[in-house]
Protein backbone atom coordinates (compact mmCIF):
# COMPACT_ATOMS: atom_id res chain seq x y z
CA UNK A 1 0.00 0.00 0.00
CA UNK A 2 1.16 3.58 -0.97
CA UNK A 3 0.71 6.68 0.18
CA UNK A 4 1.73 9.84 -1.56
CA UNK A 5 0.94 13.42 0.13
CA UNK A 6 -0.03 15.74 -2.75
CA UNK A 7 -0.36 18.79 -0.25
CA UNK A 8 0.29 19.20 3.04
CA UNK A 9 -0.84 22.54 4.24
CA UNK A 10 -4.05 23.77 6.27
CA UNK A 11 -6.53 26.67 4.42
CA UNK A 12 -4.15 29.40 3.52
CA UNK A 13 -0.83 27.12 2.17
CA UNK A 14 2.28 27.87 2.57
CA UNK A 15 3.21 30.88 2.11
CA UNK A 16 -0.17 32.59 2.81
CA UNK A 17 -1.66 35.14 0.05
CA UNK A 18 -0.91 38.22 0.94
CA UNK A 19 1.25 37.27 4.20
CA UNK A 20 4.39 38.56 5.22
CA UNK A 21 5.02 36.62 8.91
CA UNK A 22 8.50 34.63 9.58
CA UNK A 23 7.11 31.63 8.28
CA UNK A 24 5.55 32.55 4.94
CA UNK A 25 8.82 34.81 4.52
CA UNK A 26 10.92 31.97 5.29
CA UNK A 27 9.05 29.62 2.93
CA UNK A 28 9.60 31.60 -0.31
CA UNK A 29 12.85 32.57 0.18
CA UNK A 30 14.39 28.93 0.89
CA UNK A 31 11.17 27.15 -1.41
CA UNK A 32 11.38 23.49 -1.94
CA UNK A 33 10.00 21.32 0.70
CA UNK A 34 9.16 24.69 2.64
CA UNK A 35 6.32 25.06 -0.32
CA UNK A 36 3.27 23.75 0.85
CA UNK A 37 0.13 23.31 -1.20
CA UNK A 38 -3.59 22.50 0.55
CA UNK A 39 -4.11 19.17 1.79
CA UNK A 40 -4.74 15.53 -0.15
CA UNK A 41 -2.92 12.45 -0.73
CA UNK A 42 -3.69 9.24 -2.95
CA UNK A 43 -3.24 5.49 -2.04
CA UNK A 44 -1.80 3.59 -4.19
CA UNK A 45 -2.70 6.06 -6.99
CA UNK A 46 -6.17 5.85 -7.24
CA UNK A 47 -8.28 6.92 -3.71
CA UNK A 48 -7.84 10.26 -3.40
CA UNK A 49 -8.18 11.90 0.04
CA UNK A 50 -10.33 15.25 -0.27
CA UNK A 51 -10.23 17.70 -3.09
CA UNK A 52 -9.20 20.98 -2.38
CA UNK A 53 -8.61 23.77 -4.67
CA UNK A 54 -5.21 22.67 -5.35
CA UNK A 55 -6.16 19.84 -7.31
CA UNK A 56 -6.03 20.74 -10.44
CA UNK A 57 -2.39 22.22 -9.72
CA UNK A 58 -1.54 18.58 -8.19
CA UNK A 59 -2.90 16.93 -10.94
CA UNK A 60 -0.77 18.85 -13.22
CA UNK A 61 2.35 18.86 -10.45
CA UNK A 62 2.38 15.01 -10.70
CA UNK A 63 0.99 13.86 -13.39
CA UNK A 64 -2.05 12.61 -11.67
CA UNK A 65 -4.12 9.45 -13.86
CA UNK A 66 -7.81 10.48 -14.08
CA UNK A 67 -8.24 7.07 -16.06
CA UNK A 68 -7.10 5.14 -12.61
CA UNK A 69 -8.88 7.34 -10.02
CA UNK A 70 -11.65 6.06 -8.68
CA UNK A 71 -12.53 7.01 -5.59
CA UNK A 72 -12.30 10.05 -3.40
CA UNK A 73 -12.76 10.10 0.36
CA UNK A 74 -13.73 13.55 2.10
CA UNK A 75 -13.18 14.36 5.26
CA UNK A 76 -15.29 16.98 6.17
CA UNK A 77 -16.43 20.18 3.98
CA UNK A 78 -13.72 23.41 4.66
CA UNK A 79 -12.66 25.00 1.62
CA UNK A 80 -9.41 23.69 1.60
CA UNK A 81 -10.57 20.05 2.00
CA UNK A 82 -13.39 19.78 -0.28
CA UNK A 83 -13.97 22.51 -3.50
CA UNK A 84 -17.17 21.12 -5.19
CA UNK A 85 -16.75 23.92 -7.63
CA UNK A 86 -14.39 21.79 -9.08
CA UNK A 87 -15.82 18.81 -8.97
CA UNK A 88 -18.24 20.18 -11.85
CA UNK A 89 -15.19 20.00 -13.93
CA UNK A 90 -16.09 16.18 -14.57
CA UNK A 91 -19.31 17.59 -16.51
CA UNK A 92 -19.95 17.02 -20.61
CA UNK A 93 -19.63 21.27 -20.86
CA UNK A 94 -15.71 21.22 -19.26
CA UNK A 95 -14.50 17.54 -20.00
CA UNK A 96 -14.32 15.29 -23.28
CA UNK A 97 -15.12 11.79 -21.61
CA UNK A 98 -14.05 9.97 -18.73
CA UNK A 99 -14.04 6.94 -16.32
CA UNK A 100 -16.75 7.56 -13.66
CA UNK A 101 -15.60 9.33 -10.21
CA UNK A 102 -17.25 7.80 -6.77
CA UNK A 103 -16.86 10.45 -3.95
CA UNK A 104 -17.81 9.63 0.13
CA UNK A 105 -18.66 12.60 2.79
CA UNK A 106 -20.88 12.84 5.76
CA UNK A 107 -23.82 15.21 5.70
CA UNK A 108 -22.38 18.80 4.91
CA UNK A 109 -19.90 17.70 2.00
CA UNK A 110 -22.70 15.71 0.68
CA UNK A 111 -25.32 18.33 0.41
CA UNK A 112 -22.43 20.59 -1.24
CA UNK A 113 -21.43 17.84 -3.50
CA UNK A 114 -24.83 16.67 -3.95
CA UNK A 115 -25.71 20.26 -5.11
CA UNK A 116 -22.72 19.92 -7.88
CA UNK A 117 -23.69 16.24 -9.39
CA UNK A 118 -27.13 16.48 -9.77
CA UNK A 119 -26.71 19.12 -12.04
CA UNK A 120 -28.08 17.70 -15.34
CA UNK A 121 -24.75 18.43 -17.39
CA UNK A 122 -22.88 15.90 -14.62
CA UNK A 123 -25.30 13.06 -15.36
CA UNK A 124 -22.84 10.05 -15.96
CA UNK A 125 -20.02 11.69 -14.24
CA UNK A 126 -20.07 10.79 -10.74
CA UNK A 127 -21.64 9.79 -7.49
CA UNK A 128 -21.64 10.59 -3.81
CA UNK A 129 -22.57 8.31 -1.13
CA UNK A 130 -23.73 9.54 2.13
CA UNK A 131 -21.39 7.91 5.12
CA UNK A 132 -21.53 8.22 8.52
CA UNK A 133 -19.06 7.79 11.22
CA UNK A 134 -18.68 4.32 12.83
CA UNK A 135 -20.28 2.71 9.57
CA UNK A 136 -18.08 0.89 7.47
CA UNK A 137 -18.18 0.87 3.52
CA UNK A 138 -16.64 -0.97 0.59
CA UNK A 139 -14.39 1.52 -1.75
CA UNK A 140 -12.30 1.57 -4.72
CA UNK A 141 -13.29 -0.64 -8.37
CA UNK A 142 -12.89 -4.51 -6.71
CA UNK A 143 -14.09 -2.63 -3.28
CA UNK A 144 -10.77 -3.51 -2.50
CA UNK A 145 -10.98 -0.93 0.05
CA UNK A 146 -12.56 -1.63 3.47
CA UNK A 147 -13.16 1.93 5.16
CA UNK A 148 -14.41 2.84 8.39
CA UNK A 149 -15.18 6.66 9.50
CA UNK A 150 -14.86 7.96 13.05
CA UNK A 151 -15.41 11.23 14.39
CA UNK A 152 -13.16 13.99 14.47
CA UNK A 153 -12.72 16.61 17.29
CA UNK A 154 -12.96 19.57 14.49
CA UNK A 155 -15.96 22.02 13.64
CA UNK A 156 -19.04 20.22 13.55
CA UNK A 157 -20.74 22.31 11.08
CA UNK A 158 -18.08 20.88 8.62
CA UNK A 159 -19.42 16.59 9.53
CA UNK A 160 -15.49 15.75 9.92
CA UNK A 161 -14.42 12.55 10.19
CA UNK A 162 -11.06 10.78 10.36
CA UNK A 163 -10.61 7.68 7.88
CA UNK A 164 -9.30 4.30 8.46
CA UNK A 165 -8.40 2.41 5.53
CA UNK A 166 -7.07 -1.18 4.74
CA UNK A 167 -6.03 -3.06 1.66
CA UNK A 168 -3.77 -6.05 0.97
CA UNK A 169 -3.60 -6.72 4.49
CA UNK A 170 -2.37 -2.88 5.10
CA UNK A 171 -4.22 -0.32 7.41
CA UNK A 172 -3.67 3.47 6.95
CA UNK A 173 -5.42 6.06 9.61
CA UNK A 174 -5.64 9.33 7.91
CA UNK A 175 -6.30 11.65 10.69
CA UNK A 176 -7.34 15.58 8.99
CA UNK A 177 -8.35 17.79 10.32
CA UNK A 178 -8.91 16.67 13.81
CA UNK A 179 -8.24 17.68 17.64
CA UNK A 180 -7.48 14.68 20.04
CA UNK A 181 -9.64 12.05 19.50
CA UNK A 182 -12.80 11.43 20.99
CA UNK A 183 -13.76 8.02 23.14
CA UNK A 184 -15.84 6.72 20.73
CA UNK A 185 -13.19 6.92 17.78
CA UNK A 186 -10.90 5.57 20.37
CA UNK A 187 -13.56 2.33 20.62
CA UNK A 188 -13.73 1.91 16.56
CA UNK A 189 -9.69 2.11 16.80
CA UNK A 190 -9.73 -0.37 18.68
CA UNK A 191 -11.89 -2.47 17.04
CA UNK A 192 -10.01 -2.15 13.66
CA UNK A 193 -7.04 -3.30 15.09
CA UNK A 194 -3.48 -2.48 14.38
CA UNK A 195 -2.06 0.24 12.15
CA UNK A 196 1.17 0.14 9.72
CA UNK A 197 0.76 4.06 9.30
CA UNK A 198 -0.64 7.28 10.94
CA UNK A 199 -1.00 10.81 9.36
CA UNK A 200 -1.56 12.85 12.67
CA UNK A 201 -2.84 16.38 12.37
CA UNK A 202 0.12 19.04 13.45
CA UNK A 203 -1.57 22.22 11.98
CA UNK A 204 -0.33 23.84 15.70
CA UNK A 205 3.22 22.77 14.96
CA UNK A 206 5.21 23.03 17.89
CA UNK A 207 2.66 24.47 19.84
CA UNK A 208 3.52 28.18 21.11
CA UNK A 209 2.33 28.15 24.10
CA UNK A 210 -1.59 27.24 23.11
CA UNK A 211 -3.25 24.36 24.00
CA UNK A 212 -3.79 22.61 20.99
CA UNK A 213 -6.44 20.24 21.65
CA UNK A 214 -9.78 20.88 20.43
CA UNK A 215 -9.96 21.40 16.41
CA UNK A 216 -6.42 20.71 15.44
CA UNK A 217 -3.65 19.17 17.60
CA UNK A 218 0.41 20.25 17.42
CA UNK A 219 3.72 18.36 18.07
CA UNK A 220 2.67 17.91 21.63
CA UNK A 221 -0.54 16.56 21.17
CA UNK A 222 0.52 14.48 18.60
CA UNK A 223 2.99 12.64 20.93
CA UNK A 224 0.46 11.94 23.47
CA UNK A 225 -1.59 10.15 21.44
CA UNK A 226 1.16 8.39 20.09
CA UNK A 227 1.63 7.27 23.55
CA UNK A 228 -1.96 6.11 23.76
CA UNK A 229 -2.26 4.29 20.28
CA UNK A 230 1.26 2.72 21.95
CA UNK A 231 -0.72 1.45 25.16
CA UNK A 232 -3.92 0.62 23.14
CA UNK A 233 -2.01 -1.51 20.94
CA UNK A 234 -3.12 -0.09 18.13
CA UNK A 235 0.82 1.07 16.81
CA UNK A 236 4.20 -0.63 17.31
CA UNK A 237 7.43 0.29 16.21
CA UNK A 238 7.32 -0.63 12.84
CA UNK A 239 4.49 1.75 12.44
CA UNK A 240 5.16 4.88 10.42
CA UNK A 241 3.91 8.03 12.17
CA UNK A 242 3.45 11.19 10.36
CA UNK A 243 2.65 14.89 10.80
CA UNK A 244 0.80 16.88 8.36
CA UNK A 245 -1.74 19.69 7.77
CA UNK A 246 0.61 22.79 8.82
CA UNK A 247 -0.19 26.44 9.11
CA UNK A 248 1.92 29.02 9.02
CA UNK A 249 0.50 30.76 12.19
CA UNK A 250 3.14 29.41 14.04
CA UNK A 251 6.86 29.96 13.90
CA UNK A 252 7.74 26.64 12.42
CA UNK A 253 7.86 25.56 8.41
CA UNK A 254 9.25 22.08 7.45
CA UNK A 255 13.16 23.13 8.07
CA UNK A 256 11.71 23.77 11.93
CA UNK A 257 10.04 21.00 12.20
CA UNK A 258 11.70 18.27 10.81
CA UNK A 259 14.88 18.10 13.39
CA UNK A 260 12.27 17.66 16.29
CA UNK A 261 9.95 15.22 14.47
CA UNK A 262 12.79 12.85 13.40
CA UNK A 263 14.28 12.46 17.26
CA UNK A 264 10.86 10.67 17.72
CA UNK A 265 11.20 8.68 14.95
CA UNK A 266 8.27 10.59 13.49
CA UNK A 267 8.41 12.13 9.67
CA UNK A 268 7.21 15.71 8.83
CA UNK A 269 4.95 15.32 5.66
CA UNK A 270 6.07 17.24 2.72
CA UNK A 271 4.28 17.78 -1.01
CA UNK A 272 5.00 14.96 -2.70
CA UNK A 273 6.34 12.67 -0.44
CA UNK A 274 5.66 9.04 -0.69
CA UNK A 275 5.70 6.16 1.38
CA UNK A 276 4.80 2.57 1.20
CA UNK A 277 3.85 0.61 3.77
ZN1 LIG B 1 -7.79 21.82 7.00
ZN1 LIG C 1 2.37 33.76 7.01
ZN1 LIG D 1 -10.99 21.90 8.78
Amino acid sequence: MKIKYLGTAAYEGVPSLFCKCEVCQRARARGGRNIRTRSQAIINDELLMDFPPDTVWHSIQYGLDWTRISDCLITHSHSDHLYPEDVEMAGSCYTNGHRFYRFYSWKDGYDRLSSIIEKDHMEGAASVTLIEPGKSFQAGDRGQYQVLPLWANHDTASSPVIYSVSCEGKRILYAHDTGVFPENTWKGLREEGRYDLVSLDCTGCLGNGQDWRDGHMSFGTNLEMRDRMYQEGLIDDKTVIVINHFSHNSIQGYDEMRPWAEKYGILTSYDGMEIEI
